[in-house]
């Protein structure tokens, strides 16, 4: 009998349906029952993965992109790479410009992807030529037959949130999820999946995580931008020092900050009580969790499910390095114990 083999077709067949894992020992003496949707399953080991493969098919299908064409994107890394992954596979031209606060692992993993980086500094304005933003459009506007993604200001991110992760995510809680906590960044992911999740059960309640340094939560309570919210910050990914179109906050009830500190240590206790070797957000979004744990968020009986973006991988030279957590002035002899140190 002949048999089937049994492969797929290539990379990108793997993008999504990643799994909900329930947290056991990080999260014991919560109220509640926890659950990570970890993104770092999917092949370029995030969730930008969807918004990739979503946005240049769309983009496709419209007869925007033709063989050859060059994909243009400002990112943190995440983003980046899995628009490399794509344009591998699908044989487009991929070049990003990216915010100096990306770690260098993150850098030289785009070039390794074959895309050509630019790195822009981190602490000017949005509006500044020399910005990411701009630099990238710039780009756009200098090559002929290219696209610019433009994630924090396409509608399409949230789309591709909106018919996957919302989707998973219902099927894997049975319906049964009660809160939704995640991170916000150009807010894709939490507003296609709270859009989603609440289309089935309004009930559900959403909390996007924000950092100090940046101006979401303030936004969300005033309406206004109020730019004296913003400073340096270490988290990527996390936060914005513009409004991004490409969150909806009518879909997120409230925001939580959380510090670069706390984070960056509860990512590393995920990975020592989890064994999820989960990246700096993951942090950021546990932390979260712990701090509305303590105000009383959660009955018992509620079902909550936290994103975990992408994975520890990209973060050895920065939340896994003993030497950067140092530097960084997050080991305070005072509060930190000697034991919460990668010990060699
Ligand atoms: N975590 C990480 C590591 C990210 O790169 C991003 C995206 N910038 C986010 C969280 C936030 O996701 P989103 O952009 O969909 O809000």
């Amino acid at each position: 009998m002949e048999q089937k083999i049994k492969a797929y077709d290539n990379i990108l067949e793997l993008v999504g349906n990643t799994p909900l894992v329930r947290l056991n020992r990080i999260t014991k003496g919560f109220t509640g029952n926890f659950f990570a949707k970890v993104e770092s399953f999917n092949p370029g080991h995030s969730s930008k993965d969807r918004i990739a493969m979503h946005i240049i098919e769309e983009a496709e299908q419209k007869g925007i992109l033709s063989p050859g064409s060059t994909i243009i994107e400002t990112t943190s890394g995440n983003t980046g790479f899995s628009i490399a992954m794509v344009s591998i596979i699908k044989g487009y031209k991929c070049i990003l410009a990216v915010s100096s606060k990306s770690s260098r692992d993150k850098i030289d993993m785009l070039r390794s992807m074959g895309a050509t980086v630019y790195v822009c500094p981190a602490h000017v304005s949005a509006d500044d030529p020399r910005s990411y933003y701009e630099v990238a459009k710039r780009l756009h506007q200098e090559t002929k037959g290219s696209i610019y993604i433009n994630q924090y200001f396409n509608e399409l991110n949230i789309e591709a949130h909106y018919a996957s992760t919302g989707p998973e995510i219902w099927e894997q809680t049975g319906g049964q999820i009660t809160h939704l906590v995640a991170c916000s960044g150009t807010g894709g992911t939490i507003s296609g999946t709270a859009r989603y999740l609440k289309e089935q059960n309004p009930k559900i309640k959403v909390i996007g995580v924000d950092a100090y340094g940046s101006v979401l939560k303030k936004y969300h309570e005033t309406g206004e931008f109020d730019s004296k919210e913003i400073y340096p910050y270490r988290i990527e990914g996390l936060g914005k020092n513009l409004i991004p179109a490409a969150t909806d906050f009518t879909v997120i009830d409230e925001f939580i900050k959380v510090t670069d500190s706390e984070s960056a240590h509860t990512a590393r206790e995920i990975a020592r009580t989890e064994g999820i070797f989960a990246g700096y957000t993951s942090g950021a979004v546990m932390q979260a969790l712990k701090q509305l744990n303590e105000t009383g968020e959660f009955k018992p009986g509620d079902n909550v499910v936290v994103i975990f973006p992408d994975h520890g991988s990209r973060y050895m030279s920065k939340v896994y390095s003993d030497q950067w957590m140092e530097d960084q002035g997050f080991f305070d002899t005072e509060t930190v114990e000697e034991t919460q140190k990668i010990q060699y």
